[in-house]
């Protein structure tokens, strides 16, 4: 048995999902397949602003709905099937989408909005997504069964983020998957608690369901299938040159996606680790890519980081003062005043003199954080012995992820001295005894700088780039661009020095190419494709 999960996108459009049923046609041609999906991608969004403008009487919820109805639509419409199976689809579409209309209409009415009925309304993306992979599938002949995950994945009453009863959950699912059939199809998301009301998983926990399957089958393999080319290096967005990390162990790809990288859902990766399935990430988008593969014995390659992952937008809270020295349950008592109010702590430092505690939450959390800790230590702040709490604004927190770091010496003065010869000032440090993830905080503005530094560091090579910029291309310019080119490669072998001439420029023409030009044709290039600018250098 192997369980596929398709994300938003790789579901988002008659065009993905025709291309994500030759995926599966190829995989169901081997070994049974369970289908996951999510909602087609933004179709929770809009249903989330959908009931809340619906119970704050803004009439525009309206408008959300149609929208909604439109999305859905248009992906049937440009999906060839046979009558029987589109009147079918038809039905099985309009009508949800017609009830949600109608719920929101309610929630309008009485201006109110539930847990409970937010994670019902929430649920349809993925109920409507199923479905419609489902018909074009049956028209091909491929006969996939429709499994209601509500009725296999049973949960608490948490709705919006319900936690699962493995025990029951295990049983339903192995009575739904029996053997005989090839291929099942069931929504992601979504689930049903102990007392038959709609739940979901958390906002991404499409990975999940598809975990809690693989899990509960003895899945051959889990393959989450999304729009990247597996886990990368550094996120992309903010990383120059980011690359693809083929193979890496559960507790790392643990501490990548609980920092941040968002490839994947961070609750999935327990129940296939428990049974040892490998997770394979792979890009629906460019489906021959080998993607990630994440197991428990993984071959490390030549890197011992294995990626660096960020958190924007914190807050750093600091309590300090002699009261604290040698004193037990003053960190429990900060612990639960913050876990009564349900704040998540990011980070955590204690210096040895056990003078402070500093933690990171979200800046979302701060304040209420603030409140919790001057009322758990009312009586050590009246009293002077807590200072006052203080916090800090705009910082952003970095981790630098790796098992090849374990019990290897000079990463953290790798780390610190890349850091610091780039004038990035550190605010607070981390290291778990597992030494699998080194974290630090530093300014907001410094994020992107420090994870390209650390990356460079790591991943790209071991030699140090200078990029030049050179005006002026005349006769002493051009000499210079041809010594340059000439010994380029012996400062690279012999210094680790990489000289990238990554501008051109003489007085009519300007080249810029930030992965260096090709010194040897750079006359032709800065002339074919240099642009007409010129510094307002003389002729
Ligand atoms: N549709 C849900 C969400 O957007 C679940 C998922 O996509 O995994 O959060
Ligand atoms: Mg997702």
């Amino acid at each position: 048995m192997i369980v596929m999960k398709f994300g938003g996108t790789s579901v988002g459009s008659a065009e993905r999902i025709l291309q994500l049923i030759s995926i599966v046609r190829k995989r169901a041609e081997h070994s049974p397949v369970v289908v996951v999906v999510s909602a087609m991608s933004g179709v929770t969004n809009l249903l989330e602003e959908a009931c809340n403008k619906a119970a704050a009487q803004d009439e525009s919820f309206k408008a959300v709905v149609e929208a909604i109805a439109r999305r859905h639509d248009e992906c049937i419409g440009s999906i060839p099937f046979s009558p029987l199976v589109s009147s079918k689809l038809i039905v099985q579409v309009r009508e949800p989408i017609q009830r949600l209309g109608e719920i929101c209409k309610g929630l309008f009415l009485v201006g109110d909005l539930t847990a409970k009925t937010k994670a019902h309304i929430m649920s349809y993306g993925e109920l409507l997504s199923s479905r419609i992979v489902a018909a074009p599938m049956e028209h091909e002949g491929l006969s996939p069964t429709w499994v209601d995950s509500r009725k296999t994945i049973v949960t608490d009453n948490q709705y919006l983020s319900a936690r699962v009863d493995f025990p029951t959950t295990n049983k339903r699912i192995k009575e739904e998957i029996v053997s005989g059939t090839r291929l099942f199809i069931a929504p992601g998301y979504i689930a049903r608690s102990n007392t038959g009301e709609s739940t979901t998983l958390g906002r991404g926990g499409s990975d999940y369901t598809a975990a809690i399957f693989a899990g509960a089958l003895d899945a051959e393999a889990l393959e989450i299938w999304t729009d990247v080319n597996g886990m990368m290096s550094a996120d992309p967005r903010l990383v120059r040159d980011t690359i693809t990390i083929p193979e890496m162990s559960y507790e790392e790809a643990m501490e990548l996606s609980y920092f941040g990288a968002k490839v994947i859902y961070p609750p999935t990766i327990q129940p296939a680790m428990a049974k040892q399935i490998p997770i394979i990430i792979k890009n629906s988008f460019q489906p021959e890519h080998p993607g990630t593969t994440i197991s428990k014995h993984p071959q490390h390659g030549p890197y011992y980081v294995k990626g660096l992952t960020s958190i924007q937008d914190i807050a750093l809270i600091t309590i300090s003062g002699t009261g604290m020295i040698g004193v037990p349950g003053i960190a429990e008592r900060m612990f639960h005043a913050l876990a009564q109010e349900r704040i998540n702590i990011l980070f955590i430092t204690q210096s040895s003199s056990e003078h402070s505690i500093c933690f990171a939450v979200t800046r979302a959390d701060a304040g209420k954080a603030q409140h919790a800790i001057e009322q758990a230590y009312e009586f050590e702040l009246a009293s002077s012995k807590i200072d006052p709490v203080h916090i800090e604004y705009d910082l952003g927190l970095v981790a630098v992820v790796g098992d090849g770091m374990r019990e290897r010496s000079g990463v953290a003065g790798k780390i610190f001295s890349l850091l610091g010869e780039n004038g990035i000032n550190i605010r607070a440090i981390a290291q778990g005894a597992t030494e699998r993830n080194v974290s630090f905080v530093i300014n907001q503005h410094n994020i992107a700088k420090a994870l390209n530094v650390l990356h460079e560091g790591f991943f790209l090579s071991r030699y140090k780039t200078i990029h030049l910029f050179l005006l002026g291309a005349g006769n002493v310019g051009a000499t210079l661009i041809q010594q340059i080119a000439t010994a380029q490669r012996s400062f690279l072998e012999a210094g680790n020095l990489d000289i990238k001439v990554c501008g051109i420029a003489n007085s009519k023409k300007m080249l810029l190419e930030p992965n260096g030009i090709d010194l040897t044709v750079w006359m032709n290039t800065l002339q074919e494709k240099g642009s007409a600018e010129s510094f307002g250098m003389e002729k």
